[in-house]
């Protein structure tokens, strides 16, 4: 009988590269990696036309650079967004994430281990043998003794839009490189009809720049162009990061910003005001200039429900729904029984060490790392998930040597 795999990690993307390369002693364990797209490493930061919200080097904070990743100490695509104390452009850490990918795919041992253009379609946890079996789209089964999510991300259709939903873009959609010739094709047949984003974060402003940049293009290359009129739906009062307590202090103006209360909203660690939640460079300037009337026939309406704006959404000829995201996933089976379905809306919860927690069980056999966007409780706080990448890899390993010991060996 085939044995089973130490460990599948399911998602290939910034997160699995990022950890790979924080903790080189996992190779020596029988780890596969299945990715759906064709290569390891960008994710879907490949795909994005943004700038990020975090700096390049937090961003690759993680990195080790030892054993196999100590030849990335000199690349200059990785020097440039590790060494870099602002934001990048998604496009720029592509470039790093794809030579981290180029190192974990050699390491692991190319293709035998790597399944790339290949998607998971349903993981089954068998509680009596406790291993895991992968099923992949083109129904080739994976036994492993433990598996790793890293799945990312998706926006989800919002049931407030319900109503709109054939004219609805997901803001994932308008900020795709793939999508800006379609997005110039779809302001060029909407003409002059408002555009309504719902949202007002950090997505929603990068979405933002993207229509005024193409809006811009379309005023120079079509002749008589008129730029539509954009409205920002905001729900929250925004917040805006400030570096500390001193600064918000000084910076912060009612009417425009939610005003920080000091218990809950300064970083106990690091004195940051907004740090996670708070739009930040960019997004934060943008934000600013809209609400001093300084973009052009632009401005934010604030909504206690979307459902208040219904003449609006009504009018619109084109909404963008900067919602939020959901942690995505294959289908999770227990005991032949349908467990969580890949659109369920039980959260992809981990614990302190990553072991996953969802819909209130805990796993032993499965991890989930960083699917899911921060919890509302902790999102200012860069206690959650700092140490998580140590802390996993340190479970990844009792869990792998204790499987070994019980009779389970890898390769
Ligand atoms: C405008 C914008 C700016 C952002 N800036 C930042 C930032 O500065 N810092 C930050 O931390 N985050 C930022 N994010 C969020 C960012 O997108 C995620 O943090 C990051 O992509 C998460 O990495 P990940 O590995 O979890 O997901 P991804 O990089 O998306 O990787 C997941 C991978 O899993 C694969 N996959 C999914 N399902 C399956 C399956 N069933 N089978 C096989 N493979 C599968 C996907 O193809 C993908 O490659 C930003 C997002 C936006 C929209």
């Amino acid at each position: 009988m085939q044995k089973n795999c130490d460990l599948v990690i399911i998602g290939g993307g910034f997160r699995t590269s990022t950890f790979l390369a924080s903790s080189p002693e996992l190779f020596k364990h029988h780890i596969v990696v299945i990715e759906k797209r064709n290569e390891l490493g960008p994710g879907a930061f490949g795909e994005y036309n943004v700038t990020t919200s975090s700096s390049g080097a937090s961003l690759l904070k993680e990195i080790v650079y030892k054993g196999p990743f100590e030849q990335l100490n000199q690349h200059p695509q990785v020097r440039m967004v590790a060494q870099c104390e602002k934001p990048v452009q998604a496009e720029t850490l592509a470039l790093a994430l794809k030579e981290i990918g180029h190192v974990i795919y050699d390491t692991l041992g190319g293709a035998s281990n790597v399944i790339l253009h290949s998607s998971v379609r349903r993981i089954e946890m068998d509680s009596a043998s406790s291993s895991v079996t992968i099923l992949l789209d083109d129904n080739k089964r994976i036994r492993a003794n433990h598996v790793l999510l890293a799945t990312g991300r998706c926006e989800r259709a919002h049931p407030e839009l319900e109503a709109w939903r054939d004219k609805v873009w997901l803001s994932s959609k308008i900020i795709r490189s793939a999508a800006r010739l379609a997005l110039k094709e779809e302001l060029v047949r909407i003409q002059a009809c408002p555009i309504v984003i719902a949202g007002c974060s950090h997505s929603a402003m990068s979405a933002l720049s993207l229509l005024l940049a193409a809006t811009d293009e379309l005023a120079v290359d079509c002749k008589g162009y008129k730029r539509p009129p954009i409205t920002i739906l905001q729900r929250s009062p925004a917040r805006l990061m400030y570096d500390n307590v001193a600064e918000a202090g000084s910076g912060q103006v009612p009417g425009r910003e939610q005003i920080f209360n000091r218990s809950r909203d300064v970083c106990p660690v690091t004195g940051i005001v907004f740090r996670d939640s708070g739009l930040r460079h960019g997004s934060k300037e943008l934000y600013i200039k809209l609400f001093n009337g300084q973009v052009d026939n632009t401005r934010v309406v604030r909504v206690s429900k979307l459902e208040d704006a219904s003449g609006l959404l009504d009018a619109a000829g084109l909404i963008v729904q900067s919602l939020g995201y959901h942690g995505a996933a294959p289908d999770i089976f227990m005991a032949g029984k349908l467990f969580r379905s890949a659109d369920s809306d039980k959260r992809l919860n981990a614990d302190p060490n990553g072991a996953a927690v969802v819909g209130g069980v805990n796993f032993e056999n499965l991890s989930v790392l960083r699917a899911e966007p921060t919890p509302k409780e902790y999102r200012d706080h860069s206690v959650y998930g700092s140490g998580l990448y140590k802390r996993l890899a340190l479970r990844l390993e009792q869990r792998i040597t204790g499987a070994r010991v019980n009779g389970d060996a890898g390769r």
